[in-house]
């Protein structure tokens, strides 16, 4: 199911680079991320047995429900800090309507 992209706090959603990234080599497969995400952010490769990042910019900015819930901790997000200077720099840009 499609969902629209949408802006984050009047950014544009794809100029925040906050998303899961998953160690493929080492996932088991067990679809928990996929079940966990209510944005529609994974979804599963059947030939291959594995979740995949489908859609990462429709990941909720600064959740990191799938990496706590990822029983074999494969799931990553980027730094925290670095991705809130790049969200204070962008607000000079975008500021709130
Ligand atoms: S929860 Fe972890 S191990 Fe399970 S499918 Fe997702 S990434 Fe793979
Ligand atoms: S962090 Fe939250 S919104 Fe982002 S992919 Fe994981 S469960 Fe979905």
């Amino acid at each position: 199911m499609e969902e629209e992209l949408k802006d984050y706090l009047v950014i544009p959603r794809k100029l925040i680079s906050w998303h899961p990234i998953i160690d493929t080599t080492k996932c088991k497969g067990c679809r928990t991320c996929v079940k966990a995400c209510k944005h529609n952010a994974f979804s599963y490769d059947e030939s291959e047995k594995k979740a995949f990042v489908a859609n990462p910019y429709y990941c909720e900015v600064f959740c990191q429900s799938c990496q706590f819930q990822c029983p074999e901790e494969v799931i990553s997000f980027p730094d925290k800090n670095e991705t809130k200077k790049i969200f204070r720099e962008l607000r000079k840009q975008y500021p709130p309507k």
